[in-house]
């Protein structure tokens, strides 16, 4: 596969077929995990399958490189991480095109990803030379305290499907920025995106070892196995909270440092005094943005009495509005569900809302075809007990809740075991801020439909996760503080 050539023709090409498993610099070719297009249900690739053996192989390489990835001049690591950068910049259209044909995301979406993926990599080498120790006097005056920091050793990076490049990128960056050496597993939905950001590792000066990658149709076993070996001290996860449970049972065996992103249900609260438009439109990013695929995505819409109405009609108009299609189509704004499972979800999700009392106002019922769609659906009067303002959506689906006090919007907002993310919309800034406060949730958007940013901390509070990517504090998950007593 020529990342210079590539495009949809391209998945006839048998030399796509033959991207292995990238262990210690080296491709090893394989076949038997298919790739789906999710736009159209047909195959794309097939990426190899890696057993126990093979992921011991990559826990091996990743050792073999550790020494001296480590003694590495922390320049030296921020330059190849600003050239991945670049690879990544140069490369964004061809990235985007294979994103959408893997995942199904509409291109604008795929590009913003690119542009955000990439970003990690350009902080972080910009953080790899700002690795900063500690020194203070003891207060009983016995000594001093000098804390440097280590990197932590070999990690083992976890990723899902929604963002295949950022997800991949946002363990990556800080890790090597650390010094540490990695093997990432990618989820088998999307894999082509991972491998062909390997390549442009290797070619920015990655060295063999540094960044090992590898697919399976077992994570259990092939991740467990990595987790038991002892030369293994970091997992960082991002995915769902079911997976994290099981996962830091795992880790507990062998007491490996965790990270966790997982998943959320987040709450979009907008008060009778929100400026109406911005409103809509922070509402549609924060819904659509991925086609609702996403852990921040705006799962609950809580409407104050006096706009509600008014809301709910000016996203009606928008949702009804979006063209859905094949993600690499460039009149999609829409584009597919990663899965037929997925679509089935949601549409069990809508259905049961509706046996409670919630009206569809656009949308409601899965489109045939051949591909995976659920169109934009709006949800008015749903019942706080139905499923739907509990379990992630994870599609296209507003549920509009009405509420009346700001006690209330802050009870209902919390009103979940996740605690990623959340949007406040007011034109009390004051109010915004205090109703932020008041939820529990890692990152609180006031006034905008996104937060995500590479410079800032990503990560949940309560069974969204554990930990923070991004930002100033993302390295130092990849990092173990090291304590010296100094007599002087
Ligand atoms: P998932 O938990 O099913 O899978 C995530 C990854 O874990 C995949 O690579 C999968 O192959 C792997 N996996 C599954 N079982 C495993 C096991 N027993 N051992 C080791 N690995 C295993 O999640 P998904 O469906 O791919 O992604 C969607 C979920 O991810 C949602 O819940 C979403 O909220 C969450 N998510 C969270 C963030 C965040 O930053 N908090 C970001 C993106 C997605």
């Amino acid at each position: 596969m020529s990342l210079d050539t590539l495009h949809p023709a391209d998945f006839a090409d048998p030399g796509l077929h033959a991207a292995g498993l990238f262990i210690g610099g080296e491709w090893l070719p394989g076949g038997g995990i298919p790739v789906v297009n999710p736009s159209t249900a047909e195959t794309l690739a097939e990426v190899p399958d890696a057993t126990v053996a093979d992921a011991l192989r990559a826990v091996d390489a990743a050792e073999a490189a550790a020494a001296g990835w480590r003694a590495t001049p922390a320049r030296q690591r921020s330059e190849i991480l600003r050239r991945w950068f670049h690879l990544m910049t140069d490369h964004a259209e061809e990235l985007a095109q294979l994103i959408s044909l893997e995942n199904g995301k509409a291109l604008p979406d795929a590009r913003g990803e690119v542009a955000y993926a990439a970003e990690f990599f350009r902080w972080y080498a910009e953080e790899a030379v700002r690795i900063a120790g500690e020194f203070r006097h003891a207060p009983s005056g016995a000594n001093h305290i000098l804390v440097d920091h280590d990197p932590i050793g070999i990690a083992v990076l976890i990723t899902p499907w929604n963002f295949p490049a950022a997800m991949a990128t946002r363990k990556i960056g800080p890790a090597l920025a650390a010094g540490c050496t990695v093997i990432l597993k990618p989820a088998s939905e999307t894999p082509l995106t991972a491998y062909a950001m390997a390549r442009l590792g290797a070619e920015a000066g990655v060295p063999p070892g540094v960044v090992n990658v590898l697919t399976t149709s077992q994570p259990a076993p092939v991740t467990n196995a990595m987790l038991a070996d002892p030369r293994v001290r970091k997992l960082s996860f991002t995915g769902s909270t079911g997976v994290g449970r099981v996962l830091l049972a795992e880790a507990a065996k062998s007491v490996v440092s965790c990270s966790m992103e997982l998943g959320g249900n987040a709450p979009f609260v907008v008060f009778d005094d929100a400026d109406l438009d911005a409103a809509l439109n922070g509402a549609m990013i924060a819904k659509m943005r991925n086609a609702g695929e996403a852990c921040t995505a705006a799962n609950r819409f809580y409407v104050q009495s006096g706009i509600h109405d008014a809301f709910v009609a000016g996203l009606t108009e928008r949702m009804a509005a979006l063209k859905v299609g094949p993600g690499t189509d460039p009149a999609t704004q829409v584009g597919p569900m990663i899965t037929t499972r997925a679509v089935q979800k949601i549409g069990r999700l809508v259905q049961e809302a509706v046996s409670l009392g919630a009206r569809v106002t656009t949308g409601g019922a899965a489109l045939p075809g051949s591909g995976y769609y659920y169109p934009p659906t709006v949800l008015d009067n749903v019942s706080p007990d139905a499923a739907i303002a509990h379990e992630e959506i994870f599609g296209p689906v507003a549920p509009v809740y009405r509420f009346e006090t700001e006690e209330q919007a802050i009870r209902l907002a919390n009103a979940t075991e996740y605690g990623l993310a959340a949007y406040v919309y007011s034109g009390d800034l004051s109010r915004a801020l205090r109703v932020g406060k008041g939820i529990e949730a890692g990152m609180i958007a006031i006034n905008r439909g996104l937060m995500s940013d590479p410079a800032a901390p990503f990560g949940g509070a309560k069974q969204s996760g554990l930990g923070r990517e991004g930002g100033v504090t993302g390295i130092l998950e990849f990092m173990e503080p090291k304590y010296f007593a100094v007599a002087f």
